[in-house]
């Protein structure tokens, strides 16, 4: 047997329709099975704490191995998982086509769907990982937007949330906007006629997110703005649910299948009509270049959505090796400390954010590839925010000691979650507001 794989990495489609996978017997032997694979190697004992939990049950049982550790203990590794997938992709020597077939990340999603069908979850998860119907919810009432932001805001307020709901008192939450992205957007589209370069169509639909479209909505302008400069025609998609990754990392596998039937057609049409497709948070985009193609993998649509859909400044990489991305710049950024967010990394494209940027002068960009812990739900749950600020401590410290000009993240939540921990930047940037300011655009 060889010792690591040399080849490149296949991943498997996820079994979920099968009676084998919903088999609380056989996803304990599998745990069992993988523990132990990963007892002799403990390479990604610094990415999370899923690793830390299952070697610390492991030193501490009685045989010094995986058979010495109580089944009922498997879950508090998988309680630790947010599903970032950097195991998968930047660790492991072992994933297929190794025969050892190790896939952490999904067999982490296996345990939590199994556990998600027989206990369901607590009310609090329900409702953070409810973007759409939380934000939307809000952003349509007169007024709650304004309270609701000033409450979060409130220390008494957030001590009470804390108590009751167990949401870290200390952690910065999304803010809600009424006026959302998609209503911004009617105003600032224009009519540019596509021009194709190398695979890009130059026909950009812009899927706004829940985060993009209700909290930040400033950002989705900055990509408008920048793309048209870039004589790039973009329209932002103008009614989607979420793409589903928060379900996918509770275990609620139904509900991503129900955010997956709503989204798709109207994205798979897009595509008909000659769009590509991008969104403002990786996440977002991983879930429709990897996730859902894996959940369906004989779903001919979510397939043409997957091959549609592009990281935003790979779609720019993309233009600019043809040439059609211009290079006058009013404007150059200095000294940029970058966060790459593990759900862009794990799309295995480069760092063309980073790559991006440099093509401004006078203007360096540090990349800090070191998670950052936030997850979305694990830096603001009460019992885990403690945990995600050890995770991001040294990204932390890597920032603070550059004292950058600027502070970026391809994840506005990621980089708010670091924003917030270091003395050295008062916030966080997304890289596209940057690009905007460097072009001088208005
Ligand atoms: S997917 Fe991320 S959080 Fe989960 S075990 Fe792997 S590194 Fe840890
Ligand atoms: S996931 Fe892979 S690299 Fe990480 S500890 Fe397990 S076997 Fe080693």
């Amino acid at each position: 047997m060889r010792e690591g794989s040399v080849e490149a990495p296949t991943r498997h489609p996820i079994d979920w329709k099968s009676d084998d996978f919903w088999n609380r017997d056989s996803l304990n032997d599998e745990l069992a099975r993988v523990y132990d694979v990963c007892h002799g190697c403990r390479r990604c004992v610094s990415l999370c704490d899923s690793f830390p939990t299952l070697f610390d049950l492991i030193d501490e049982s009685e045989t010094l191995e995986v058979d010495g550790v109580d089944v009922a203990d498997y879950d508090k590794v998988v309680d630790q998982c947010y599903m970032c997938d950097l195991c998968y992709l930047t660790k492991c020597p072992y994933v297929p086509p190794h025969e050892f077939n190790v896939d952490f990340p999904h067999l982490m999603l296996r345990a939590k769907a199994q556990n998600f069908k027989e206990r369901g979850a607590k009310t609090r998860d329900k409702i953070l990982t409810s973007t759409d119907a939380l934000m939307g919810g809000v952003a349509t009432i007169p007024l709650v937007d304004i309270t609701a932001n000033a409450l979060n805001k409130n220390k008494t307020f957030r001590k009470a949330l804390e108590s009751t709901m167990a949401i870290a008192a200390d952690a910065p939450l999304p803010e809600i906007h009424r006026n959302t992205l998609i209503k911004r957007a009617k105003a600032l589209v224009k009519d540019i006629a596509a021009t194709p370069v190398g695979n890009t169509t130059g026909k950009l639909a812009l899927y706004a997110t829940c985060y993009g479209n209700y909290s930040s909505p400033d950002i989705g302008e900055d990509f408008i703005k920048v793309f048209q400069h870039n004589d790039v025609h973009i329209d932002v998609i103008p009614k989607e649910k979420c793409c589903g990754m928060p379900k996918l990392e509770l275990g609620d596998l139904d509900s991503v299948q129900a955010l997956k039937e709503a989204n798709i057609p109207l994205l798979a049409s897009l595509v008909d009509q000659g769009y590509d497709l991008t969104a403002p948070i990786p996440s977002c985009v991983l879930m429709y270049k990897q996730e859902l193609p894996l959940l369906f993998p004989d779903d001919a649509d979510v397939q043409k959505v997957k091959a549609a859909f592009y990281d935003p400044f790979e779609y720019l990489w993309m233009r600019h090796k043809g040439e059609a991305l211009k290079l006058e710049f009013a404007e150059s950024l200095g000294n940029i400390a970058y966060q790459v967010a593990c759900h862009q990394r794990v799309q295995n494209i480069g760092l063309k954010t980073r790559d991006i940027l440099n093509l401004i002068e006078d203007t360096t960009v540090v990349a800090h590839e070191r998670c950052s812990g936030h997850d979305g739900t694990y830096a603001v749950k009460k019992e885990t925010r403690d945990k995600s600020v050890k995770i991001a401590r040294p990204t932390v410290r890597k920032v603070n000691d550059q004292k950058p000009d600027h502070f970026i993240s391809d994840c506005p939540m990621a980089g708010e979650h670091i924003a917030h921990l270091a003395d050295g930047v008062d916030s966080a940037q997304h890289p596209m507001t940057l690009l905007r300011l460097a072009y001088g655009l208005s």
